[in-house]
């Protein structure tokens, strides 16, 4: 166990219900205990594990009563890190924390690195770093899908599956090795072996294909709203807005400009630009809004072409249309103002032959659920969604490793068919298995470790 006590605000800055400074350590409890007063009974180290205590925090050097706060500890290895954890519940509100932070600070803990709570966990076995990583998945999960997923990855299902694939690899090297060591005694590495890798692999590229619905579900999907000025794209992404009442950031630029908005549709988070009127223009403003859709186009995951069907298409839709055929993007040709459409609009959408069209009213409401779910069609290319309780693959990171071992695995696989010498085959399936480790942790490097960890927000 690692000696030093580390201390950090576990809570964001601001104000709010409360704020907690969490510590963890060998003498967690003992520099919890120097600052706080219980308002009655038993001392903070005579309290048994997994207990919440009520009381005071005085600061020792002049005896002021800093807050009333609640103090829990969690003793080693029953804690987050598997050390002596306290945790101390302190009013929200940054002043607070921060008064009692510098006291734990100030006699005895040391302020912790980004993630360091984490990485202790992981550092004491508690987690794996497949787990680890899941942990800030978790927190940074945009959709419920991608929730569900990294939920999935913390109870260690991913972890699991590794190990079970894992086994297979060390089955086949148990053999070989046997077979090398005691060639009289244990005969040919056989079939049962070779079958065990064919499954290890089948598992390895079933995990795979699900990347990208996972790389989709943790990072989000970019959509592109293109169209000439008035088809209603504004009003669509408001109307999106309004439905989906998700809103996850907001970062609103001029009318000109960009906006960059994020909500769910058809279960995936979505980064929505909404770009300024595409077309060429002598204005030097509206030329930058033109260069932004162009870009816009080229970032987008997806495109949501929208057209007026109540005037039909123009020459300027098709200037647009042109700037997005040619590339190789997946479109949706939205056809907005149905409302204000009586008679047959059948031919309108004939020029867009081929492409995947909805038509809506942004005004009236009318259609956006049918544009979601064509959206969920489009992001799974034809496959079949996962569940919610179906393992993700939602780091690339993960994908790299398995991809790597699948290669290694592959190539042990056919060395063996083919009847080349055990020995050399092990060193495929030595290198498979290192990385298969990368992902839970066994075998990864340190600084592998350093990069994951930086990426926590400190107090975690
Ligand atoms: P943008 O320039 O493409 O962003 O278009 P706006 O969203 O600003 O819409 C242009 C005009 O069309 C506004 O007056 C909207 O109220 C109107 N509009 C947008 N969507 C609809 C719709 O579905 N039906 C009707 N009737 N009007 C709409």
């Amino acid at each position: 166990m690692l000696a030093d006590t580390i201390a950090a605000v576990a809570t964001p800055p601001g104000e709010g219900g409360i704020g907690i400074v969490r510590m963890s350590g060998n003498s967690a409890i003992a520099v919890a205990e120097k600052i706080f007063q219980p308002r009655r009974g038993l001392k903070l180290s005579d309290s048994p594990s997994h207990t919440l205590r009520l009381g005071y925090i005085i600061d020792p050097d002049t005896g002021e009563t800093v807050d009333e706060v609640l103090a829990s500890i969690m003793r080693a290895p029953h804690s987050y890190t598997a050390e002596d954890v306290v945790e101390i519940n302190c009013h929200g509100g940054s002043l607070a924390t921060a008064r009692v932070l510098q006291l734990v600070l100030r006699h005895g803990a040391r302020l912790a690195e980004p993630g360091e709570f984490t990485r202790r966990a992981f550092l004491n076995g508690r987690l794996d770093l497949a787990q680890a990583e899941a942990v800030l998945d978790v927190i940074k999960a945009k959709s419920s899908r991608g929730l569900a997923a990294a939920v999935l990855q913390l109870q260690g299902r991913l972890s699991r599956k590794i190990d079970k694939i894992s086994e297979w690899i060390n089955g086949a090297l148990a053999a070989i090795e046997a077979s090398l060591d005691f060639p009289d005694e244990v005969g040919e590495v056989g079939t049962e072996e070779l079958k065990g890798l064919e499954e290890a692999r089948e598992e390895i590229k079933g995990l795979l294909v699900t990347w990208e619905e996972g790389r989709l579900v943790n990072e989000g999907l970019k959509i592109a709203i293109v169209g000439r000025p008035n088809v209603g794209k504004s009003s669509l992404l408001n109307a999106l807005l309004n439905q989906e009442r998700a809103i996850v950031s907001h970062i609103p630029g001029t009318t000109r400009d960009t906006i960059e908005e994020t909500l769910l549709l058809g279960g995936y988070s979505c980064r929505l630009i909404d770009t300024a009127g595409l077309r060429e223009t002598a204005d030097a403003l509206e030329s930058i809004g033109v260069a932004r859709t162009r870009q816009a186009i080229n970032e987008a995951d997806l495109i949501l072409m929208v057209v007026d069907l109540s005037t039909g298409i123009l020459p300027e839709d098709r200037l647009i249309f042109e700037e997005i055929a040619g590339r190789d993007k997946n479109v949706i040709i939205v056809g907005n103002k149905i409302d204000m459409v009586k008679e047959k609009i059948k031919d309108r959408f004939s020029f867009f032959e081929g492409y995947p069209q909805v038509k809506v009213s942004a005004k009236e409401g009318i259609g956006l659920d049918e544009l979601a779910t064509k959206v969920r069609e489009i992001v799974l290319g034809g496959r079949v969604g996962t569940r919610n309780d179906d393992i993700l693959i939602i780091r690339a990171r993960h994908r790299d490793a398995l991809e790597k071992c699948l290669e290694h695995l592959e190539a042990a696989i056919t060395a063996w068919k083919r009847g080349v010498p055990t020995d050399l085959v092990a060193v495929d399936l030595w290198a498979a298995r290192d990385y298969l480790g990368e992902i839970t942790g066994t075998t990864a490097r340190e600084d592998l470790i350093d990069r994951i960890f930086s990426d926590f927000c400190i107090g975690k």
